[in-house]
């Protein structure tokens, strides 16, 4: 929970392709900041509403660990850390709150183009470059697939050429990199985009701002001409 805290703190990516997008957000909610020197913090000036700025995959531990009261985060980057989190014994501790309808992007299974693609499996016994070792994994038990699960923090596309894998899991949203990479996506994992997640108890952070409780009409007449 955020203790004495009596101002609501948002953790959004620093700089990447959420960081524009989720400021422009919170800035047509009418908040305005001002920045630390560092560019880490920003302090909000029309309301008690600050900024942490950091890298997206931070966002969800900071929630976690109630640093944070809510934060801007791809779909991805939040289920990944769910599926980790459980495998490891843990209990949930961050969700997803509403979508935001930005960074739409799908996670999805890429094949060299040379490949005749008839069904998933085809990747029983091969080799899967991806950054997302627990969506995968979890999908791949889900199928009854055994297959190899090769962790890479980046460049994924570029695995199966190296040698390093014969397909990969990776988010796609033109499709122009794994073109690029003589790879066609064929199955898709998770359709993403960025998110607002918070606690997922909403009583251990930001107050107030539980998404459980439906807001009701003012008037209940209001929708009688429907
Ligand atoms: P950081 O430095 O914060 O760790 P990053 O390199 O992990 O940055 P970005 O590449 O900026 O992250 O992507 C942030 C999010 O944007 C992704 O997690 C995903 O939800 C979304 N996204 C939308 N389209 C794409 C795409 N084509 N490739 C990658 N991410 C995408
Ligand atoms: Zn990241």
């Amino acid at each position: 929970g955020n203790g004495a805290r009596d101002r609501l703190r948002i953790a959004i990516q620093k700089s990447g392709r959420l960081a524009e997008p989720a400021r422009a957000l919170l800035t047509a909610c009418g908040l305005s900041w001002r920045e630390s020197r560092d560019r880490l913090f920003c302090y909000g000036e029309s309301l008690p509403v600050d900024l942490l700025l950091v890298r997206d995959d931070d966002i969800p531990g900071l929630i976690r660990d109630g640093v944070c009261d809510l934060g801007v985060v791809g779909r991805n980057v939040l289920l990944e850390q769910d599926i980790a989190l459980k495998a490891g014994g843990g209990s949930e501790a961050f969700r997803e709150w509403r979508p935001l309808g930005f960074g739409g992007c799908r996670l999805a299974i890429a094949v060299p183009e040379t490949w005749a693609w008839q069904s998933q499996a085809q990747l029983a016994g091969t080799r899967l470059a991806t950054s997302y070792p627990a969506i995968l994994r979890q999908w791949l038990d889900g199928q009854g697939i055994a297959a190899e699960v090769v962790e890479l923090s980046g460049s994924v596309e570029i695995a199966p050429r190296l040698g390093q894998a014969d397909a990969i899991c990776d988010l796609v949203s033109s499709g122009a990199t794994l073109a690029a990479n003589q790879l066609k996506p064929v199955m898709t994992l998770l359709e993403s985009e960025a998110v607002l997640a918070g606690p997922s108890s909403a009583t251990s952070g930001a107050s107030g701002l539980d998404q459980a409780t439906p807001r009701q009409p003012a008037f209940d007449g209001i929708w009688d001409d429907a």
